[in-house]
């Protein structure tokens, strides 16, 4: 290949500095999957930021026309950072690749979106009934499935979001009794059954903290006692909340993070924001 002269190298550079951040802007028209197509995104990064953001936003109820998701890089290549901006907040993702060499998304102070879950929602006494594929139901005199665990504990103590996530519903559910669901992410789901009460100010798409109250232990619906019935379910599926491999928030390494923040930073300042 041909040498290209200084000169021309140098213009090279003053042209590509000028316009030194290659990014895409999806404006929120409809929907993300629809706006991100017109924006011409890959269905992976979509994907990407579906499976990232949906630990804070709620696709289907916060999702307003107007928001915007600036995607950083060129359209083919993986994200270097992916910025939602909605009328009442602003979050921002960078790329980071872990000592392990897996690639990931971290916000501004070094952290994943995802948090971590605990492992029990209460504090209890005992578990009455384990996750088991067949268990003699006490109600029902017969053997049923039960994926779940029931955690007994008084009449009235309090219940606590494994989790970080956003109510889905809070009602009165047949045998479940008063119910709560909350989804976390795209994909996983803890279901807390049999409450005496919820908590006060509790409703649909409300954003709840890992560790906050979200209703206190009854008997309501199909129950001999008071007792927590408690599942955790991924991508549909009610897994063992016992022995299933909960997901840990992820940190960018201490001595990468300044160098990562640097970064983060610059990115910002570079879309004057
Ligand atoms: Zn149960």
């Amino acid at each position: 290949m041909r040498k290209l002269p200084p000169i021309l190298l140098f213009l090279l550079f003053l042209i590509s500095s000028a316009n030194a951040l290659e990014h895409t802007t999806i404006n929120i028209t409809r929907s993300l999957n629809y706006d991100a197509q017109k924006a011409h995104i890959n269905q992976k990064t979509v994907d990407n930021i579906l499976r990232i953001f949906s630990w804070r936003i709620d696709f289907n109820r916060d999702l307003k026309k107007g928001d915007k998701f600036i995607v950083v890089g060129n359209r083919g290549a993986t994200p270097s950072a992916i910025i939602y901006i909605g009328a009442k907040k602003r979050i921002a993702v960078f790329s980071y690749i872990d000592k392990r060499g897996r690639l990931g998304y971290y916000d501004n102070h070094g952290k994943t979106l995802y948090p971590s879950f605990a492992r029990s929602p209460l504090k209890y006494s005992r578990i009455s009934s384990e996750f088991t594929r067949k268990r003699f139901h006490p109600i029902l005199k017969t053997y049923l499935p039960h994926r779940a665990v029931d955690y007994v504990a008084n009449r009235g103590a309090p219940v606590y979001a494994v989790a970080n996530g956003i109510i889905k519903h809070n009602k009165r559910m047949g045998a479940l009794g008063k119910v709560v669901y909350i989804k976390h992410g795209s994909n996983y789901t803890t279901v807390y059954a049999h409450l005496s009460k919820f908590a006060r100010g509790l409703k649909p798409s409300s954003k709840v903290k890992k560790g906050q109250v979200i209703g206190f232990v009854g008997s309501t619906g199909r129950s001999t006692g008071p007792h927590l019935h408690y599942e955790l379910r991924y991508k549909g599926i009610r897994r063992n909340p016992l022995t299933y491999r909960l997901p840990k928030q992820k940190k960018v390494a201490s001595s990468d993070l300044k160098r990562f923040q640097n970064r983060a930073n610059s990115i910002l300042r570079n879309l004057k924001m």
